[in-house]
């Protein structure tokens, strides 16, 4: 598929990673990233794309595969699962990050402290083309340059790029 240095990552296909879905014309675009290290994580991210693609208020166009990386900040956690997924949307930035926060909660994600183990982990990597930064969202994500389990997955909706 494509050559990873670092011997501690490796990428992984499941159901709906990656995938190519057709558009329903919706308004704007937007990058997420998803990520967990807590239970059948692989399921769990099917079944957000299979929620999103009944359900309508995101949908997916296309997915990256997943990519098994070493979690940081706190190291004693099991590996994180990470992938991007370019989706459509009606919703505007701040209503996207609110309804995002809340299906991380409908998939059982608990907050306990920072970089902790989670379920489930939404963020808004790119939206159309806006640069946005309030105490709620920020985008482009701060800290995506950073971040290979954004970085490497980036690389499979190259020419979906928003
Ligand atoms: P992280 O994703 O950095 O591990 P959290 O998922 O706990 O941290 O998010 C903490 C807060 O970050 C959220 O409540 C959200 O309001 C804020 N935030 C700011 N910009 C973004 C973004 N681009 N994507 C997701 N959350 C963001
Ligand atoms: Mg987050």
């Amino acid at each position: 598929m494509m050559e990873l240095r670092d011997e501690r990552l490796s990428l992984i296909e499941a159901k709906y990673f990656p995938v190519v879905f057709r558009s329903h014309g919706m308004a704007h675009r937007a990058v997420i990233g998803i990520g967990g290290n807590v239970g059948d994580v692989a399921a769990r991210f099917g079944r957000v794309v299979a929620y999103w693609q009944r359900n309508g208020r995101v949908r997916v166009l296309k997915t990256s595969p997943l990519l098994k990386n070493p979690p940081f900040g706190f190291l004693d956690q099991p590996d994180f699962l990470n992938a991007v997924m370019l989706v459509e949307t009606n919703l505007d930035p701040l209503a996207l990050i609110r309804y995002l926060l809340w299906v991380e909660k409908r998939f059982g994600r608990r907050r306990t402290f920072k970089n902790a183990p989670r379920t489930l982990d939404l963020d808004i990597i790119f939206y159309d083309d806006m640069r946005l930064k309030t105490m709620r969202l920020e985008v482009p994500h701060p800290k995506f340059h950073e971040r290979d389990s954004v970085m490497i997955p980036l690389r499979f909706l190259k020419d979906g790029k928003v």
